[in-house]
């Protein structure tokens, strides 16, 4: 896109399939259970990058498989016998979170990978229960409820290896930076980031 073009950009491989790329026979069962047979372009491209611990900027227009980017990547990266959250994602609304989350059950089904729901509307005494009995892998949720959680100390985000943004255009425009900068502060700066959004403003860059 023209605003990307001042970005240096690195060849990345692609993969034509999903075998290629190496990932866990669990997942891969996960992915094609869920109907995916081959990667869309930007899963052919963006995969793999996040498997290899890369910070990784993804952007595709919308209804191109970001989701399936960012959750495959995220759910081979996640080391399923550490009892711990290893990877948290944000989205701007708790109907995307949802939609996110269902997407990562469906496609861990096959593996012992947990992933929690965090988003405000649902009980907050629940997330803290469930938080302090459970251990979950990897927790999907907006920022407001997920900041509540860091703070009183209910997700310890000592061990997080991944931090994603989903629509990061809208997480790092002015509505959303503080909260995500407030949430940064618990994020460790070994932590892989990777943002992916449809579009990248010159502000989403800056901060990005
Ligand atoms: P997204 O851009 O992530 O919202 O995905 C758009 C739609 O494409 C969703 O309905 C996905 O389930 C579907 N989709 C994503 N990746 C694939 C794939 N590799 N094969 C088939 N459908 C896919």
């Amino acid at each position: 896109s023209p605003e990307a073009n001042s970005v240096p950009k690195r060849e990345l491989k692609s993969y034509e399939d999903f075998g290629s790329m190496g990932i866990k026979m669990e997942l891969l069962r996960g992915i094609f259970s869920y109907g995916f047979e081959k990667p869309s372009p930007i899963q052919k491209r963006g995969i793999m990058p996040i498997v290899n611990k890369y910070d990784v900027i993804g952007q595709a227009q919308s209804g191109t498989g970001k989701t399936g980017t960012f959750l495959i990547g995220t759910l081979q990266r996640i080391d399923e016998t550490k009892n711990h959250v290893q990877a948290l994602c944000l989205a701007p609304t708790r109907e995307l979170s949802e939609q996110i989350f269902n997407v990562c059950s469906a496609l861990c089904t096959y593996t012992k990978i947990k992933p929690y729901l965090l988003i405000g509307g649902n009980s907050r005494n629940e997330d803290i229960n469930n938080l302090d009995k459970n251990t979950y892998h990897i927790i999907i949720g907006t920022p407001g409820r997920v900041f509540d959680m860091l703070k009183n100390l209910s997700l310890n985000s000592k061990n997080l290896e991944l931090f994603v943004l989903d629509e990061a255009d809208e997480m790092l425009s002015k509505g959303f930076q503080d909260q995500i900068y407030e949430i940064f502060q618990y994020v460790p700066k070994t932590c892989q980031v990777c943002l992916f959004s449809a579009t990248m403003p010159e502000e989403a860059l800056e901060i990005a």
